[in-house]
């Protein structure tokens, strides 16, 4: 167990926003992450992975947790699967690129995400037609308020778009411990979203499927260490029929995708119509590749990032009567 006090947590976030935490603090068991919140027990507390999908919106008084557990072992094996169950403090893209090594299918869509395995879980992260949930068989957690350690399956974790019973009103009940990973022997593959089937072979390998979508995302993103960003700001919107049909016959070339809910509407395609493309604010813009991202161009405050963020939400809403959601969490 390792705490340090007063600490810039500039290096604990992709958008590497210079702000300070009170504590710092990493364990590497159960027991540990236990002896920590008895310790800390009338202090705020956060958990974080890479910080690759939060901004810290001022100094955190109060205590930010971090996994160093980082290891991933085989649990069972059927003729068809295996069941790998993964650490939460392992980098997610570190276990993908071992399980496509190892010619195990099911996760290579979710390559280059960055962020650990604890993360991945609670934000059911998603790519290219696959989602965490897709492949998560079970997540051992540790409840905060009575020391104790459930494992919850997959119906038990609630997932949805960039959703799970890790967020929202229950969060800071769990943090997790672990995920249960099912992957595929056999090659199954979901090569229908982006450019992927038209840069690929037939039958390509799981490697192969990595390394594609490895490029693309580095022609269409902010490289995590060299720009800061969090990914996707914004949560692409899903809208009902009426809505859906109304912008329609306003906008005939608007992108749409249809789900179980209603309409998904490619929120990148409503920012750079509403004219936010070229937008920034002090040491924060929009990425040029991606209208999506918000990068720290130079410099940036939380504040710039919060009021471009803003701008960009108010001129989306003004132009078509849409609430962007955020994606990203503030703390
Ligand atoms: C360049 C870039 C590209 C991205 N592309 C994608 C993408 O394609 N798809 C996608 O879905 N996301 C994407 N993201 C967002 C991000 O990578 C994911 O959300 C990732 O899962 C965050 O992992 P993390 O370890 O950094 O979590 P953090 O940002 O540190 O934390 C995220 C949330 O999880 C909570 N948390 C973290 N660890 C635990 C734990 N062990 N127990 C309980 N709660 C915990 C935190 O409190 C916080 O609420 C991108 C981000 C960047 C910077």
């Amino acid at each position: 167990m390792q705490i340090e006090e007063n600490i810039s947590l500039q290096r604990h976030n992709t958008f590497g926003m210079d702000v300070r935490a009170r504590y710092w603090a990493e364990y590497g068991s159960a027991d540990e992450l236990k002896e920590l919140l008895s310790q800390y027990a009338d202090v705020q507390k956060c958990f974080i992975g890479q910080g690759s999908n939060l901004l810290f919106t001022k100094d955190y008084d109060g205590i930010v947790l971090h996994s160093s557990m980082a290891r991933a072992k085989a649990v069972r094996e059927t003729s068809d699967e295996v069941y790998i169950e993964a650490q939460s403090g392992l980098v997610m893209d570190d276990l993908i690129a071992q399980l496509c090594d190892m010619n195990l299918y099911g996760m290579e869509n979710l390559s280059h995400i960055p962020g650990e395995v604890g993360a991945s879980a609670v934000q059911n992260v998603g790519a290219y037609g696959v989602e965490a949930k897709d492949v998560i068989s079970q997540v051992d957690v540790l409840e905060t308020a009575t020391g104790e350690i459930h494992t919850l399956n997959n119906q038990d974790c609630k997932f949805g778009y960039r959703d799970s019973v890790f967020k929202g009103e229950q969060a800071g009940k769990y943090v997790v411990l672990n995920v249960t990973f099912r992957l595929s022997k056999k090659a199954v593959y979901k090569l229908d979203y982006g450019q992927l089937r038209d840069v690929l072979p037939a039958a390509p390998s799981a490697s192969a499927i990595r390394n594609a979508v490895i490029a693309i995302r580095q022609s269409k993103l902010p490289e995590v260490g060299q720009t800061g960003s969090a990914g996707s700001f914004f949560k692409n919107p899903i809208v009902d029929k009426a809505t859906y049909e109304h912008l329609r016959t306003k906008y005939a070339s608007m992108p749409s995708y249809t789900q179980a809910d209603g309409y998904k509407i490619p929120a990148a395609w409503l920012i750079e119509q509403a004219g936010g493309k070229s937008l920034s604010m002090g040491g924060a813009a929009v990425y040029e590749k991606q209208p999506l991202v918000i990068i720290n161009r130079h410099n940036a405050t939380p504040e710039d990032v919060m009021r471009l963020a803003k701008m960009i939400q108010d001129r989306v809403e003004e132009q078509f009567g849409i609430n962007l959601q955020r994606e990203v969490i503030y703390i």
